[in-house]
């Protein structure tokens, strides 16, 4: 493990039974869901990873094999050079004080019936920090108050029905902060909130890595949300990266097809800047028939005859193929 690369995933895989009838005679591969596929990524301290790709493409199933709560069929998670793969849970209890997530529905996330100092103690309690209630009480306001509820005060005694979407997701990355954690998994935690609200819990998450050093996976299927944000971006297509490189690599010079068609939607203001829209064919494939070759290709508009066949990495694709995906790239 490279030492600048804290959390390393490598070979990563997570298929799930197909539990149906017409697939009883289907070969052991096609009786699996393919929700993540052979993953690998690294992710550096105070880093900031936009994981973009469509619904369907295993990105949240991603983040849930990095949190613990779904077992691995293949590949390795190392965190802090430690093999986390197939912990235990008695093991598992300290890492998730450092790798905590944070969901993208915050009406659900947060228990209706506990006021907003009682959800933000809790998992204090559950891990045991805090020397007396005194010093729990003052890591509780801290951790309001660095989510941007301030003073802290004035909502302890709130419950989450008190509260704006906005606020309620304050609440939610404050119960996550409580613990310091090293690295939040973000999983769309703007996508339910109004548009106004959105850039202020972005720009949240981009004050946290600054002042507490969180390194942050943040997962969404907008591309336009991540532009200013993210260090890296990585484009995930039907359990596979198929993109990654520096923000302003992906945003102004895309490599793969995909994501150039991703970008065409985003809205510019500028007419002059305005790219021109590739609108894909077809539905995103059924993951538990993957297509052969490169499994982008029943929807790539440059797709060549080899490409059903071969699958090579992006990296090492060969000349031809690298010319064909290129030809999007304007
Ligand atoms: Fe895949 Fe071929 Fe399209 Fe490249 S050109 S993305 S290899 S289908």
């Amino acid at each position: 493990m490279s030492k600048d690369h804290f959390l390393e995933i490598r070979g990563l895989k997570k298929y799930f039974d197909a539990d149906r009838p017409s697939l009883r005679f289907a070969s052991r591969e096609m009786r699996h869901v393919h929700a993540v596929d052979g993953v690998d990524l690294s992710l550096q301290h105070s880093e900031v990873i936009a994981l973009v790709g469509e619904s369907g493409c295993g990105k949240s199933t991603l983040a849930l094999l990095l949190m613990g709560l779904e077992e691995s069929t293949a590949g390795t998670i190392s965190f802090e050079g430690r093999d986390i793969t197939h912990l235990k849970e008695h093991e598992r209890k300290g890492l998730r004080r450092k790798i905590q997530m944070v969901f993208q529905d915050p009406y659900e996330s947060l228990n209706p019936t506990q006021n907003i100092e009682e959800i933000i103690n809790e998992p204090l309690l559950v891990h045991g920090i805090g020397k007396n209630k005194q010093d729990r009480d003052q890591r509780v306001k801290k951790a309001l108050e660095d989510s941007g509820l301030k003073p802290a005060d004035v909502y302890l005694q709130r419950f989450p029905h008190e509260l704006s979407g906005g606020q309620r997701q304050r609440v939610v990355i404050a119960a996550a902060l409580v613990l310091e954690p090293e690295i939040l998994l973000a999983d769309e935690p703007v996508s339910m909130l109004d548009v106004s609200i959105r850039a202020e819990i972005i720009n949240l998450l981009a004050e946290l890595r600054i002042t507490r050093k969180i390194a942050v996976i943040f997962i969404t299927h907008d591309l336009g949300s991540v532009g200013f944000f993210a260090d890296r971006v990585a484009v995930m297509y039907l359990g596979r990266i198929v993109e990654i490189g520096t923000m302003l690599e992906v945003l102004e010079k895309p490599q793969h097809p995909y994501t150039k068609a991703l970008l065409s939607v985003i809205p510019v203001p500028n007419p002059r800047l305005r790219r021109e829209r590739i609108i894909l064919q077809g539905e995103t494939p059924n993951p538990i028939d993957v297509p052969t070759g490169c499994r982008f290709h029943p929807r790539c508009p440059v797709a060549m005859w080899t490409c059903k066949a071969s699958d090579p990495p992006f990296t090492t694709l060969s000349k031809t193929h690298q010319a064909a995906c290129l030809l999007l790239v304007k």
